[in-house]
Order: C-alpha cells, then structure tokens, then sequence
C-alpha cells in the first residue's frame, strides 16, 4: 500500500479561506473587527519567525491585529499588567503569549492571567477542563490538536470515529492528552502511549488511528504501523543533513515518513502536515471567539 499524502498547506489555506469569507460577513453584519493580540518576551529568534506569520496572516484574514514585543528583562508584573489590559480591551478578542517565556517569568502564571474568553491557546484551566468533559462547543481548544483533528476528519471522511483504535504517542498538555481528548469525544477508542509504555510498536500495531507527538526524529518505523492505519505526524525536528551540503539541516517528524507510508492508507508529511494547520487553527479560534463575544453562531471548522 501507498499511502495518500494528507496536504496541509491546502487544508490550511481552505481554513483560512472559510475565516476570511467568515470575518467580512461578521463586519458587515455587526461592525465587530475580530482582534487577536500576540505579546512575545524576548529575542528567541523561531518565536520572532511565529510572531510574524501569526500576525501577517491575522492581517490577510481582516483581523485588527496587535503584537506587543517586550524586553527579554520584562518583569512579570509587568507582563500580568499587560494581560490584564488586554482582557479588558473590548477590541481584542483573542490573546496569545508565544511560549517560551524567560526564565524568570512562572509560565503557569502567565497562562492563567488570560482570561478564559480570550484564551485561543486554549491552555487556560477553564478551557482544559471543558475540553476534557467533552463540552467542545463552548472551549477554546489549543490549535494543534484542533489542525490535526481537521486533517483527520478529511482524512477518514467522516466526524464520527466509532469503532476505530487511536493510539496518541505523546502525553504534553499542548498536544498529547488534547488530541487524545478531541478524538474520545469523536467516540474513538484511545490509548495513551509515552516515554514509560511497554512495547510501544506492539501497541502502535493495533491502530486505525496513529498520532505521533514525541519530539524524536523518525522514532516510528513502518513495521509499528498498522496496515492502513491512518497516521498524523505533529512532530517537527531539525537533523543534520549533509546530503544537502556542510552544516545544513533539514525537518523531519517523529514517524519514519518513507516506511510508514507504505503501510499507512494516509499521511501527513513534515514538513506541509499539521504544521500549516497550527496559525490557520489560531485564526479560526479568534474568529470564534469574535463570533461568542457577539452572541452569533461561530462557524464549526
Ligand atoms: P513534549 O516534549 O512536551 O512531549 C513529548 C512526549 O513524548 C512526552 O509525553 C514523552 O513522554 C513522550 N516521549 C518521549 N520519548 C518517548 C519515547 N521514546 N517513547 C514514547 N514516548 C516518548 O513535546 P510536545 O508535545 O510539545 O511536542 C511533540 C512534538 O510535536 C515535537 O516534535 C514538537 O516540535 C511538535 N510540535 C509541533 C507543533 C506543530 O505546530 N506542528 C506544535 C507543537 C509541538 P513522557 O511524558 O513520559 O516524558
């Protein structure tokens, strides 16, 4: 078997489309601009590379879009003050603290300072905790997780994934134990796996559905999958890639694409997977937080 490639960056663009189309209507009809704020601490320079594409592409969506980029010697009251100004900003919908923050700020702090309502990160307790009661329809759910269960969906063809095995490599609370959440509410049977479980390829095996979140380079080989298994790769690692010449690199996921291809019916690549679906998700998340704000029925993505 030859796996169908599962295209993110044309998944991703339809998102961005539906939230374009989505966001004139929602001025036309109410005057309400969705707005998405993003504060960054610091120079790191891959979260500067976010920052940007986050707000180049909240612009291209007709968002009112801010960035507050604060010194990496920002103190946390400071950043607790400018959360709490932009909870109060009746312009700003959603809010968005690009991870990792310095050292010296408590992260867990930060995160709980947003207020629910504008927490498209979906990271605040509030939202986690909707989200693994299984009330969806009112959480804010992180973007990851939300742009894999997309692909997913289109993947299989359906929304309901009654009878079907899914094993989540990876328990983080950005991805792992979300995912896994997203697909027991879409009555998939889920197990689970991390860096304690015995016989992992024996477990991966028994999957119809197989998540990959583990932040190790091509860890899943083509013989832990099951022969037309549907598999999404979240992972994004850099390796060394002299093949492309002295000191260059090259992205890879967590799954051995080439192998597991041809055991998987479909497949997401890295890069052009679920990396394109996470700012498309975070622009769809605004536009429904824009949507609650105003007492409207959000559009279902
Ligand atoms: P974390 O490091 O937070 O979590 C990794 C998980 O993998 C942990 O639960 C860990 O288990 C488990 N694990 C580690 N080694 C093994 C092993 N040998 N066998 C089984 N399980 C193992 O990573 P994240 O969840 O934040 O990210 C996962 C990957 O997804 C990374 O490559 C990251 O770059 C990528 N990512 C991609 C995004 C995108 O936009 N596409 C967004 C976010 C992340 P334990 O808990 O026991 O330590």
């Amino acid at each position: 078997m030859s796996a169908t490639v599962i295209d993110g960056k044309s998944v991703a663009a339809q998102v961005v489309e539906q939230v374009t189309s989505h966001t004139t209507k929602l001025i036309s009809e109410t005057g309400i601009v969705p707005g998405i704020a993003v504060v960054i601490v610091g120079e790191d320079p891959a979260s500067q590379v976010y920052v940007r594409s986050k707000g180049k592409r909240a612009v291209e969506c007709g968002f009112h879009s801010v960035t507050h980029k604060l010194a990496e010697d920002t103190d946390e009251n400071t950043l607790l003050n400018l959360i709490n100004e932009l909870n109060n900003d009746e312009v700003i919908h959603g809010i968005l603290v690009q991870l990792p923050l310095p050292d010296h700020i408590e992260e867990g702090k930060i995160i709980q300072a947003v207020s629910p309502d504008k927490d498209v990160d979906g990271f605040h307790f509030i939202n986690v905790g909707k989200l693994g009661t299984g009330e969806i329809a009112t959480a804010f759910v992180p973007c990851t997780p939300a742009g894999s269960m997309v692909l997913l969906k289109q993947a299989l063809g359906k929304q309901d994934f009654s009878g079907l095995n899914a094993v989540v490599v990876g328990r983080s609370n950005i991805v792992g134990k979300p995912i896994a959440n997203l697909l027991l509410a879409a009555n998939a049977t889920v197990t689970i796996a991390h860096s304690r479980t015995k016989d992992l390829p024996e477990l991966t095996k028994t999957a119809d559905i197989l998540i990959a979140a583990v932040g190790r380079p091509e860890m899943i080989k083509g013989n832990w999958v099951k022969p037309g298994a549907v598999v999404i790769d979240v992972g994004i690692n850099r390796i060394d890639a002299p093949e492309k010449g002295e000191g260059k690199t090259r992205l890879v996921g967590d799954v051995a694409y080439d192998e597991c291809a041809e055991a998987a019916s479909a497949i997401t690549p890295v890069p052009g997977g679920v990396g394109p679906m996470t700012i498309a998700m975070l622009m769809a998340t605004t536009l429904i937080a824009a949507c609650r704000k105003a007492g409207i029925e959000p559009p279902t993505f």
